[in-house]
């Protein structure tokens, strides 16, 4: 067998950014004899958490090289069918796109076949080709307390060979009862540079200088990326620069605008109430920008600041105010988007929301 160093470069984590960290602790936890029945991944959405889990997968099905490696060969009786998504020993379970819960049906099956069918039954059955089933339970904090509670039998007395790991971007809002049971691995948001390194690997930008430019505000997320990248979005964007330059900026009829675009939008994710975040992270991205043009006024180069800076000269207010308003500005935006990660109404919300906003902004 090749030695370990030199397989790294065409090792399968080679495809995924960062996380060296969680890596290390799972391959000490396999070479100790320490691996986990049940284990948490914590951290943002959309940073390679998911991704995590399935090489994971692989490596553990992998029958050419030994656990403690975590690495997986391609092509052995194990990680063929893995890699064709037709593993029998590996079960996954996540959301439905337009659903807000992990319902109970998706771990003990629906009524006609309660406790015959879902992954809580199906890891109860013996492994088919090895000694390991492998679950996945995606959106773990989207489960209701029906679903928890089901699943926490078996998180209490995992079957032998079952290893199960819950993924959640908010462990907080898992029962105590259930963090408690599981093994947690923390993952941090990937650095700007990762993530514009991922853009350009997945084709998603088409230059360094807009993969920089969309990974710089996209807090570290390929969900968030993906979103900033939709071509509406970039409409919503000038929209809202558009907006605050206007002199007779009104709160009602940006608010119809965006929800207006946000039904049009095809993006997987953006619905209604994330096109809304959107709009607030881009107005405090622009209030942000037209703040520092003021502090700083040459800043050649930044596509995004020369758009602000044709539409900053004509503000009557300067230096020391100009941070006040801003900051009164920030006030609402923030309460606004607080409101919209709630289940307020995303049309009302966005009313009040930049009225307030409008109404403080024509102090400029
Ligand atoms: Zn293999």
């Amino acid at each position: 067998m090749l030695p370990r160093m030199s397989r790294r470069a065409d090792s399968v984590w080679s495809s995924l950014k960062g996380h060296e960290e969680p890596l290390r602790q799972l391959r000490e936890a396999l070479s100790r004899g320490r691996f986990s029945q049940s284990y948490l991944f914590v951290g943002s959405a959309g940073i390679g958490k998911r991704r995590f889990a399935t090489l994971l997968a692989q490596c553990l099905f992998c029958r050419a090289i030994p656990d403690e490696e975590l690495e997986a060969c391609g092509e052995c009786s194990g990680c063929r069918p893995f890699l064709a998504g037709s593993h029998p020993d590996f079960l996954l379970v996540e959301r439905e796109s337009g659903k807000r819960e992990l319902t109970i049906d998706k771990f003990i099956g629906d009524k006609e076949e309660r406790g015959r069918a879902g992954l809580c039954h199906d890891l109860s059955l013996r492994p088919s080709a090895g000694d390991r089933k492998i679950a996945v339970i995606d959106d773990a904090d989207s489960m209701n307390d029906e679903s928890a509670n089901a699943l926490l039998k078996t998180l209490e007395e995992p079957p032998p060979g079952a290893v199960l790991i819950l993924i959640a971007a908010a462990a907080d809002k898992l029962l105590p009862t259930i963090r408690s049971r599981c093994q947690e691995v923390r993952f941090s948001p990937l650095s700007e540079t990762q993530l514009a390194g991922l853009l350009l690997d997945q084709n998603l930008v088409e230059s360094d200088e807009e993969a920089r430019r969309v990974a710089a505000v996209s807090g570290g997320s390929l969900v968030m990326a993906a979103q900033l990248i939709d071509p509406q979005m970039r409409e919503l964007r000038q929209i809202l620069r558009n907006w605050l330059r206007s002199s007779t900026a009104g709160g009602i009829d940006l608010a119809k605008k965006i929800v207006e675009l946000a039904d049009q939008v095809q993006t997987p994710g953006l619905d209604q109430r994330a096109v809304a975040r959107w709009s607030v992270r881009f107005l405090v991205e622009a209030i942000n920008d037209w703040v520092r043009l003021d502090c700083q006024p040459r800043l050649a180069g930044d596509s995004s600041l020369a758009d602000v800076a044709s539409w900053t000269q004509t503000s009557t207010v300067q230096g020391p105010d100009r941070i006040d308003l801003a900051t009164d500005c920030l006030e609402p935006l923030l309460a606004l988007d607080a409101s919209l990660e709630q289940n307020v109404p995303v049309p009302l919300a966005l009313e009040a929301g930049l009225c307030e906003v409008a109404r403080l902004w024509q102090r400029r």
